[in-house]
């Protein structure tokens, strides 16, 4: 990869798990805060519900003080203004009572009203039991004595009776007409009053509501009034706080028993009274703390949740951003690859439309990427080629996988190259990825190179001197068509030629000449067959075979009758062919490999068909075409075999055919030399063969139909069968259903006449190759000294040594005759 490309993958890509955290913390402070907020505010409105609530008890409970003090006051206003009227004397008692005690003001918790003279005794009261009681020593009195305009004393609690009820005195002062000090008008009212009133105020477990005179004399305490009994406050903080003019609010803790509270203080309507309902802030807030609470649990548990949350999300987002990354640097690597691949790279979509063309396509084909994308592929395809690549598209799409084609791309130029094409699907998109290839050199030396192959293919598969197919060509061809005619039920034809009496052409000419005139009778062949698939073939010497698949009998009749009409029509000289016109001739036979009945069963039987005919044409005269008939194993006796049979005759005579062991050692030589196990000489009679010398069998005489050497005297040279097995000739014959695979003769020509006798031969069990010219050379030369040693018997000259070595033998006999 690039340097340049990396960097590429790596800009951008802030890791945002990290704003994350900071994030859902930020959101979650701002949640605190606000229920800090809130709770604040909740806060302050308990404190404000409080302090007003507070406020308001106090100006309640402070009223009903008021309203029941005043109204005493009253009354004892009431008494002191009755106690100077001066007609009060003269009314009886009870009148006195009525006028001077109002019944309504003495409730049950205001005692009875005294009025007091300047020494401090009773001089009246509404509980008559107290009048001439001493209340000089009282506080309430001792006030108003001490000073002249004390207005409504309040005296400090204290116990009253044997029962010591708690009460407080009230004094108001009497006045004589000059204004001295002329005694008091007394009552009390029980602490208990104050007790019920404060308790029935809600103040909480642990607030409180005190009562005091100015001084700081404690009346009455809720809730722990009897500690309070006649004690003074005057050295509390908060009290010296009040009294010294500062806030009638605030909070601050008791000193009596450490409880922090919220002091509401005020004075009682215009009495010597200060009143003040303190709330325990542990009350107050108590319900407030317990929201608190709970929002902190409930918060605390959201932020927990957050953070994980936070954490999740943010490992989550950290994932897909590495996962994006990965698949991002690997799509930039890919790309990368494409763009700088020197293959062409291209992804259509499932419309077969370009969506991406690499850069090579530029160098490739001439286009840049861009003239390309957004078409499909078909505008350059070769014509001749569109199918094939819908063949591959369609085989892509099908198996999911991909597929390969060869096929044409024109260039910008307008010329055409050849690509190999591979469209790969891409799974789930219906689309392809194509690599290009240009394949226009590889395709161009493929070509040559299959030229090239069949050049040489030809070149082996040809004869060098005719230009025909050689054998070994149509062995293949022969094996291939017999193949295909099996199966297709079609009938396969073969021709066999051979040039008549073309020993003598060469003698006459030369071989040189030879070789000319069987390139001429090649060429003439080969302008009378001419179907694609007939084959002319040199099956070896100046034989040819033609092979004609599809042709029957009667088609390759006239086929082989056309090869002998054209050869003949060269009117080549050929003066060794009298018999024939004088000019080169050929004779053929044909055989057809069909179903019919008799027909030959294979290829190998179809060339002894083929051959046997061939033989038949030959031995019928020559330049002739045999086509039909079956090919008798046993041959017709020459026309002037009885000629020859008057010159072995004469051997026969002279005791010349007799066993000889001169005979044995050359037939013992011959098997030896040819490396056969049998060797023979024969001499062929009418009905007979005998053995006149034998080397590996002991037989003296055969049926002459069942011999090879019957056929060996019709020729000059030397009768080679390699395969007995496979020559129609012989098939049928007794010798060779004896074990005979293998034969090869030599005639045994006598100097009378030039007759034929018999052959020298030498037999094998197994089929073997044919002669070499080495070998047939060899088998005439031990022929020849056969027929020596056969004359010499004729003519005595071995029984005349034998006798006296002097008596020539008589030339009488076939010759003479
Ligand atoms: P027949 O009519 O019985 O066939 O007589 P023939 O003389 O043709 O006998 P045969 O077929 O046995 O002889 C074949 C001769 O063909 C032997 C050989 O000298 C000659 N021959 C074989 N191949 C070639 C070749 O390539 N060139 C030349 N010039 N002669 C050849
Ligand atoms: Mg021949
Ligand atoms: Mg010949």
């Amino acid at each position: 990869m690039s340097a340049a490309a990396e960097p590429r993958a790596r800009k951008g890509h802030r890791d945002p798990s990290r704003l994350v955290i900071p994030t859902i913390g930020l959101v979650v402070a701002g949640f605190c805060a606000a229920s800090v907020a809130m709770l604040n505010d909740i806060r302050q409105d308990t404190w404000d519900r409080a302090i007003t609530g507070e406020g308001n008890l106090r100006k309640a409970l402070s009223q009903d003080i008021a309203r029941s003090l005043e109204t005493y006051d009253l009354s004892m206003q009431a008494v002191a203004d009755g106690v100077a009227e001066p007609e009060l004397p003269r009314l009886s008692p009870r009148l006195q009572d009525m006028v001077l005690y109002d019944r309504s003001a003495l409730g049950r918790d205001l005692g009875a009203l005294l009025v007091v003279d300047a020494t401090g005794k009773v001089l009246r009261s509404s509980l008559p039991a107290a009048v001439g009681t001493d209340v000089a020593g009282r506080d309430f009195f001792v006030a108003q004595r001490d000073a002249a305009d004390r207005g409504l004393f309040v005296g400090a609690p204290f116990r009253r009776g044997s029962e010591g009820e708690e009460v407080v005195g009230l004094s108001r002062r009497l006045h004589t007409p000059d204004g001295s000090f002329a005694g008091i008008v007394a009552g009390t009212i029980r602490l208990s009053y104050f007790r019920d009133l404060f308790s029935k105020a809600d103040i909480g477990p642990h607030g409180a509501i005190t009562l005091v005179r100015r001084d700081g004399i404690c009346l009455m305490r809720m809730p722990s009034a009897t500690s309070c009994f006649g004690r003074s406050f005057a050295a509390s903080p908060n009290f010296r706080a009040y009294i010294a003019g500062g806030s009638a609010l605030f909070t601050g803790t008791a000193a009596n028993d450490g409880v922090r509270r919220i002091y509401d203080f005020g004075t009682v309507g215009d009495l010597p009274l200060v009143l003040s309902v303190a709330l325990a802030e542990d009350d107050v807030f108590a319900p407030w703390r317990a929201k608190a609470m709970a929002l902190a649990v409930a918060l605390t548990t959201l932020c927990a949740a957050a953070a994980m949350l936070g954490f999740a999300l943010s490992r989550q987002i950290r994932r897909t951003a590495a996962a994006e990354r990965d698949s991002s640097a690997s799509e930039d690597q890919y790309r990368l690859l494409a763009d700088h691949a020197l293959d062409i790279i291209m992804r259509l979509d499932r419309a077969l439309r370009r969506s991406y063309v690499s850069p090579a396509v530029r160098a490739v084909l001439g286009y840049a990427p861009e003239d390309l994308v957004g078409s499909t592929p078909r505008g350059i395809i070769h014509p001749d080629d569109w199918s094939s690549v819908l063949n591959v598209i369609a085989a892509a799409q099908e198996t999911g996988g991909s597929a390969e084609a060869t096929y044409r791309l024109r260039h910008r130029d307008g010329h055409y190259l050849w690509m190999e094409g591979r469209y790969n699907s891409v799974p789930g998109d219906g689309g392809f990825i194509v690599l290009l290839r240009d394949v226009t050199q590889r395709k161009a030396a493929e070509e040559r190179l299959a030229a090239l192959n069949a050049e040489l293919a030809a070149v082996a598969s040809s004869d060098a001197l005719t230009g025909l197919a050689n054998r070994r060509r149509f062995d293949a061809a022969l094996a291939e068509e017999a193949g295909r005619a099996a199966r297709d039920g079609t009938p396969l034809s073969l021709l066999m030629l051979d040039v008549d009496r073309f020993k003598l052409y060469n003698d006459a000419f030369g071989h040189p000449e030879g070789d000319a005139c069987l390139r001429a009778v090649a060429d003439a062949l080969l302008t009378v067959v001419r179907r694609p698939s007939d084959l002319v073939a040199r099956y070896g010497g100046e034989e040819v075979a033609v092979l004609l698949p599809g042709t029957d009998a009667a088609g390759s009749l006239r086929v082989a009758e056309r090869c002998r009409a054209a050869v003949a029509a060269l009117k080549r000289p050929h003066p060794g062919n009298a018999a024939c016109g004088g000019v080169v001739t050929v004779s053929l036979g044909c055989a057809t490999l069909d179903a019919g009945d008799g027909a030959p069963a294979d290829a190998a039987a179809l060339v002894s068909l083929a051959d046997a005919r061939l033989y038949e044409a030959k031995r019928t005269g020559r330049d002739r075409v045999v086509a039909h008939g079956a090919v008798l194993p046993v041959l017709p006796l020459p026309p002037d075999e009885e000629r020859r049979l008057a010159v072995l005759a004469h051997y026969d005579a002279g005791g010349a055919t007799a066993r000889s062991p001169r005979l044995d050692a050359i037939a013992e030589i011959a098997a030896r030399l040819l490396g056969a196990p049998v060797g023979f000489v024969s001499l062929v009679g009418r009905e007979e063969v005998t053995l006149a010398g034998c080397h590996g069998v002991e037989m003296r005489r055969f049926p002459r139909d069942d011999t090879y050497c019957a056929h060996t005297i019709q020729g000059d040279d030397p009768l080679v069968v390699p395969d007995t097995r496979a020559d129609l000739r012989f098939t049928e014959n007794a010798l060779t259903r004896d074990g005979v695979g293998f034969y090869a003769g030599a005639p045994l020509v006598s100097p009378l006449e030039g007759r034929r006798l018999g052959a020298l031969c030498v037999v094998d069990t197994e089929a073997r190759a044919a002669l070499d010219a080495h070998q047939r050379a060899l088998l005439v030369d031990l022929a020849r000294l056969a027929v020596e040693d056969l004359e010499r018997r004729r003519l005595g000259l071995d029984r005349a040594a034998a006798d006296s070595g002097s008596e020539a033998g008589t030339e009488a006999g076939p010759v003479a005759a």
